[in-house]
């Protein structure tokens, strides 16, 4: 199908952001036109999910197709830190869907293929190479999209509004200069997959890689001793396999390689060093081939919307990975999108105040993103204001559930600031306490 040179929005990027974005719109009666550089089911990180998700999937009608994949349901997590062991599960907090552990090239093309179901109209193998939004000489706003396909076919499409979900790309924000990497947050992140490594459960226990339909995994996380307190390993248990990854501050990583090592032999050294993460993997075995590394990942734009342009998903902002956010937060971002390009076609005379509301709503959500994963939050020497209201905005429980994981990390001083007042109290075991993991005691820890 060859793509037209208009619609009444255009989606940059079929990830979860551009996939939940153009099937809400279409849904809505859109013409809405997704140009996709790739082809899925592509490769992409970011395998552990919490259950917020399951509401923005109801909202598009996807949970059926979701469910019927057969995705690894996750208990919750269990975080090695600062000495301690801890960790919770999510029905503590009052959450009745459960969290997962998803291969995400299969989940990321169920959504995509599910956005073609509700009616949109769906261009793999077509990158968007420039991106031209303002304002008309009859005071319409606009954007053209040039395009390439991989066959070599370059060509425009013009729509009253583009939706940018074209993740760490950047699109619209590294063309107009507003993507800004967030100095606190310079990460690198080396990740591989292995088979038959073990896991942990919410009990602590190891489990064997054969066991996971009868003992629910968790996501597994712990601190890696150079790092001090700002990096990080994960565990993610998979159907067939394991997702195992680092996250280091890049002025630790820089001196962190041995000479003559390659960034992949140092992945795999580390996860053989990093205890209770070097017993799991004890008789694993890595897969070649599935090594992967990106740095600088967490950035936030200076808008997140101007004429003819809304930013969505990580292409706005994405913070840091240890909470499991990025899809979460991803999602929100493409209704809220779906909502402001819906309202900004059908009442072009309120788009400012339409862009002040979306703009309003994403800012609450990365800041709540980032308080909950800086040591000390504060912007400009405060808390903010917008994040405090996103928070109080919250359930209770998922108010708890935040206090408790920033607990977890010790990456969260202010905790009372956030929520005006003292920690919540917490009821028996919303936050575990655990004295070995895979037989692994808190003193061996320690000792390393
Ligand atoms: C190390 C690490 C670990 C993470 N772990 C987690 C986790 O456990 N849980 C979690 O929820 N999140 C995690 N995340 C975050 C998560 O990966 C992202 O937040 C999520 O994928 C964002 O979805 P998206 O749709 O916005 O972008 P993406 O999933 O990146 O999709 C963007 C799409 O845009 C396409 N595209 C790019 N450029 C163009 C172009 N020029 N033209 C057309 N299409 C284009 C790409 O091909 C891609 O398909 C992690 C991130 C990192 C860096």
């Amino acid at each position: 199908m060859s793509i037209p040179t208009s619609a009444d929005v255009v989606v940059i990027g079929g990830g979860p952001t551009g996939s939940v974005a153009a099937a809400d719109l279409a849904r809505k009666g859109r013409h809405v036109v997704v140009l996709e550089k790739g082809h899925h089911p592509r490769d992409q990180v970011g395998e552990s999910l919490i259950p917020d998700f399951w509401r923005f999937v109801d909202i598009i009608g996807a949970t059926d197709k979701i469910l019927a994949e057969g995705f690894l349901n996750k208990n919750g997590a269990i975080v090695s830190w600062n000495k301690t062991f801890r960790g919770h599960t999510f029905g503590d907090f009052g959450f009745d869907k459960p969290a997962m552990h998803v291969e995400r090239d299969r989940f990321d093309q169920i959504l995509f293929e599910h956005a073609g179901d509700c009616g949109a109209e769906l261009h793999s193998g077509t990158a968007v190479t420039n991106v031209e939004s303002g304002v008309d000489e009859s005071g319409v706003e606009y954007s053209r999209m040039s395009y390439r396909t991989e066959d070599g076919v370059e060509g425009t499409i013009t729509a009253p509004v583009v939706i940018d979900a074209s993740g760490q790309a950047g699109v619209i924000s590294r063309q107009l200069g507003i993507r800004v990497i967030n100095p606190e947050f310079r990460y690198l992140s080396v990740w591989g997959h292995f088979t038959g490594s073990r896991y942990l459960s919410i009990d602590g226990e190891a489990h064997e890689a054969h066991e996971v339909w009868e003992h629910r995994p968790v996501t597994f996380v712990s601190a890696v001793k150079e790092a001090g307190d700002a990096g990080w390993s994960w565990h993610i248990q998979l159907r067939e396999k394991t997702s195992v990854g680092l996250v280091i501050p890049l002025e630790v990583v820089k001196v962190a390689r041995k000479e003559g090592e390659t960034w992949e032999d140092y992945f795999l050294r580390k996860t053989r060093e990093v205890p209770v993460l070097r017993e799991l993997l004890e008789n694993a075995e890595y897969i070649p081939g599935t090594f992967r590394t990106i740095r600088d990942y967490s950035s936030t734009a200076t808008q997140f919307s101007g004429p003819g342009y809304i930013l969505a998903g990580d292409a706005a902002g994405f913070i840091d990975p240890i909470f499991s956010v990025g899809v979460v937060l991803g999602m929100y971002s493409a209704l809220a999108a779906s909502w402001a390009a819906d309202r900004l076609v059908a009442t072009p005379d309120k788009a400012e105040h339409i862009r002040k509301m979306y703009n309003h709503q994403l800012k609450g959500r990365i800041e709540v993103a980032r308080s909950l994963a800086l040591p000390r939050y504060r912007v400009d020497g405060e808390v903010s204001e917008t994040a405090k209201e996103a928070v109080r905005f919250e359930r209770t429980g998922v108010q708890e559930l935040m206090y408790v994981v920033t607990q977890f990390t010790t990456r969260n001083e202010n905790w009372a600031d956030m929520i005006g007042g003292t920690p919540p109290e917490l009821k028996e075991n919303q936050l575990r306490e655990y004295e070995t993991l895979a037989g692994i005691g808190l003193e061996a820890v320690a000792a390393n």
